[in-house]
């Protein structure tokens, strides 16, 4: 059923790997070319390619995306203002790259210059002495003081690829001074080093060989560090204050079900229950992380489209996920593979999508055809599918990333728009997660891993957090 659409998608992937520098340099023609509908291709390649180069961290090619982007964007008069943003920002960043890391002797001459100091230096205003003033433990977690307030862009957080010696490595770079080397300990964490890494920029890195449930917020000068770990014995230690997940609804809907069974895998594995094993990982992750959750189905039972999008819309979860699993006819087993997450997108499905559009449609898509689809979600807001398409690259880097840490190969995930109707329901961010081909021989072993479910459960989970950190910022 899905012939097409696989060898569309394999011809896709083994022409992108070979031709990306022409089709980029081909972009670029169009750009500047005066026909709108070659504007429009170049827009389109631009974007197909900054998923790719955030999926693999390709910093060059998500600039030079983004700058088509933006071009593209004004030529088309298409909203590009959060592609622009992001530019201006990945800009700033590649530029403290250049950066020098200063002597010591310059830092602390800095703290005595501090006046001076605003007007030598553009840009940078250093209010009071901008330093770490203290850390303290609070329950299980750290907690640094500082003593100025901090703005979320001060604060930026990322983890490192694990390696055999240092485990993991989880990354926060503050702009603030470093005064005096503070001393933390922790019984269950490898090591805590707090360094003045940069000018006006301090790091601290948390090494431990077993992954850590890593959460933070900013209340006024404190920085909150809470790792998942035991709690550490203090007198006075204030009651942890909850962080901002607590208030947040997600929505896991597991595809398919009783009756249904989806799609049909190698050795008769089924989609129905492959993608609820997943969900159910993934709900309790998200529980623990402080989130609450609501599933469509918790147990193999049938449900109407209607329900799910009557379920959805009653809730108003802050975000809808949906769980299903692809396959393609036995012929092109071997070929059809990988982790594929779409955001609904009403204007830009493709046409890759539409035959998986309608297998995932399926299930009440007799009452309603594609057209009536289309129109229903033509109704969506902007704001939604770009909250969704951020959304849905969160995901893609992370679960890539998680699940290379713990030593499965991936290649990719691609992130793609298409119409399902299931997310239509949702009044906010909403993706559809196909977690892999269970038609594949070899990726249906892994899907049915216990292990390999819950690292992608872990790896779906840590790009929920990060959609909620940057959507804070944005
Ligand atoms: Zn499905």
């Amino acid at each position: 059923m899905l012939r097409l659409f696989t060898l569309v998608l394999l011809m896709g992937t083994l022409l992108l790997a070979a031709t990306s520098k022409q089709e980029l340099d081909r972009a670029k023609k169009n750009l500047y070319s005066s026909s709108k509908s070659s504007q429009f291709k170049a827009y389109d390649t631009y974007k197909r390619y900054y998923i790719k180069a955030l999926v693999n961290s390709d910093l060059k090619i998500q600039k030079r995306c983004l700058e088509g982007i933006c071009i593209a964007g004004k030529k088309l008069r298409i909203d590009v203002d959060d592609y622009e943003k992001k530019l201006k920002k990945l800009k700033s960043q590649t530029k403290q790259k250049i950066v020098s890391v200063p002597k010591k002797r310059d830092v602390i001459k800095k703290e005595h210059l501090k006046q001076e100091h605003t007007s030598k230096t553009k840009n940078v205003k250093i209010r009071s002495q901008h330093a770490l003033q203290d850390f303290h433990w609070q329950g299980s977690a750290l907690v640094l003081s500082f003593d100025f307030d901090l703005r979320s862009k001060d604060v930026n957080f990322f983890k490192l690829k694990p390696t055999k010696k240092k485990g993991y490595r989880y990354v926060f770079d503050i702009n603030a001074l470093l005064l005096k080397k503070p001393k933390i300990f922790h019984k269950e964490i490898q090591r805590i080093s707090i360094s003045q890494y940069k000018q006006k920029k301090l790091r601290l890195v948390i090494e431990s060989k077993k992954r850590l449930n890593m959460r933070f917020k900013r209340h006024g000068h404190d920085l909150e560090i809470s790792m998942g770990i035991s709690k550490v014995s203090a007198p006075k230690a204030k009651k942890i204050v909850r962080s901002h997940n607590y208030n947040k609804l997600i929505i896991i809907d597991p595809g398919h079900g009783g009756r249904d069974g989806g799609a049909v895998g190698y050795q008769r594995h089924l989609e129905k229950d492959i993608v609820l094993q997943v969900s159910k990982r993934l709900a309790k992750i998200l529980k623990e992380d402080g989130y609450k959750v609501r599933m469509t189905r918790d147990r193999d039972k049938t449900l109407s489209l209607k329900y799910r999008t009557k379920f959805t819309r009653k809730n108003k979860p802050d975000l809808f996920i949906s769980i299903h699993a692809n396959s393609v006819p036995k012929k092109n087993a071997h070929k059809a593979k990988g982790i594929e997450i779409y955001y609904l997108d009403p204007k830009r499905g493709s046409q890759r999508s539409s035959r998986l559009e309608r297998k995932e449609n399926a299930a009440d898509y007799n009452a309603m055809n594609s057209t009536i689809t289309k129109l229903f979600s033509a109704t969506q807001s902007r704001a939604k599918v770009i909250e969704s398409n951020f959304l849905a690259i969160d995901m893609g880097q992370n679960v890539v990333t998680h699940l290379r840490d713990s030593n499965f190969k991936v290649k990719q995930a691609k992130v793609a728009g298409g119409n399902f109707w299931v997310l239509v329901g949702a009044t906010s961010a909403a993706v559809l997660v196909e977690v892999g081909f269970v038609s594949h021989p070899k990726e249906v072993q892994l899907l049915i891993n216990k292990k390999y479910q819950q690292s992608f459960a872990e790896g779906l989970a840590d790009g929920v957090d990060q959609y909620f950190r940057n959507k804070a910022r944005r």
